[in-house]
């Protein structure tokens, strides 16, 4: 690990202003991918502004539906009463994260930061685009079975490894940040994780000096009929082949909405717009269901170790918008 400076900022306007003297200070909020990050010599910030003592930690009810604190932990936010009841989906998809020790420290802006686990992006003697712009991607024609299968570019195929994420992109969640002018702005969840593109170093929309304060999550009328399902190699501590949030909005059995997002297959949260356009306005059955996943994974672009998801993604959204219905 090289030196760095370390620094704690008090209020959130103090920290916004340590990263405006800096331009290479991080912000440690639980640390947890931070951390390793250093330790792999992948991040090598020259000052840490600890953010840990702001106060961005309550979980409430706000007018459009409930605000997260950016530094409340994951742990209690997937335990929160509110969130148990009104968000089961994204209670559930914290839970299947990581390991419980992980969400006791892990922070709600630190999870949506969090970057990409592809091997290679933490191997400093391998080329990766991400960590060193221009240097190729070890990936591509490497062992790629954990990589996208939506969206990627010739620049890179990693997948984002977050669970919370692809929950609060099917709640239609908004990001709310501070940004360095001391004004606020808010992201749409479907904004804020770009695709890799030209610039895979890129891995969201924040931009130098900006400080997440909280993430909002509209009201929904479909918490009764959500699901959230990941598919891993191990039952604990593992990261997404493929996973699904699904939520239904009902009509008796026919379907008003749909709202899906997908894990482990893109380098954002993949909200599966072409199975929820499929779905609107019919019956919720299993063949249905079936015909909407079949609707969004033909349109997979594997790469040659990840076949395999594009029939897993089937499998596991069928079944995700079945576990929905059933509630
Ligand atoms: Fe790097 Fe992305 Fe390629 Fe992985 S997939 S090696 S993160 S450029």
């Amino acid at each position: 690990m090289n030196p760095f400076k370390f620094s704690i900022a008090q209020q959130p306007s103090e920290a916004i202003a340590m990263l405006a003297k800096n331009n290479s200070a991080a912000l440690l909020g639980g640390g947890t991918n931070l951390l390793d990050l250093m330790k792999e010599h992948v991040a090598n910030p020259s000052e840490i502004v600890d953010i840990g003592r702001l106060d961005l930690k309550t979980i409430k009810q706000s007018p459009m539906g409930v605000s997260l604190g950016a530094l409340a932990k994951n742990t209690e936010t997937a335990q929160h009463p509110l969130i148990r009841k009104e968000y089961p989906m994204l209670s559930r998809a914290i839970l299947a994260g990581a390991s419980a020790q992980i969400r006791n420290m892990a922070t709600n802006g630190g999870n949506l930061l969090q970057r990409t686990r592809c091997s290679y992006f933490y191997d400093i003697s391998m080329p990766c685009n991400k960590r060193s712009p221009g240097s190729g991607c070890a990936a591509m024609e490497g062992f790629n079975r954990m990589h996208a299968i939506f969206g990627w570019s010739e620049k890179c195929v990693a997948v984002y490894p977050s669970d919370m994420a692809i929950a609060l992109s099917a709640l239609h969640a908004s990001v709310t940040v501070l940004q360095s002018n001391g004004t606020e702005r808010r992201i749409k969840f479907d904004d804020f994780h770009t695709l890799p593109g030209e610039y895979p170093e890129k891995d969201n929309s924040l931009k130098q000096g900006e400080l997440i304060t909280s993430i909002e999550i509209p009201k929904n009328n479909f918490a009764q009929h959500s699901a959230y399902v990941k598919v891993r190699d191990r039952n604990s501590y593992a990261f997404a082949l493929v996973s699904v949030a699904a939520g239904l909005e009902l009509d008796g059995n026919m379907i008003q909405a749909a709202h899906i997002s997908m894990g482990g297959v893109a380098h954002k949260p993949w909200r599966a717009l072409k199975a929820e356009a499929y779905l609107k306005g019919k019956p919720a059955t299993q063949l249905n269901f079936i015909k909407a996943a079949e609707e969004e994974m033909n349109a997979a672009k594997p790469l040659f170790h990840n076949k395999f998801k594009v029939e897993m993604g089937k499998h596991t959204l069928a079944n995700a918008l079945e576990m929905a219905l059933k509630g």
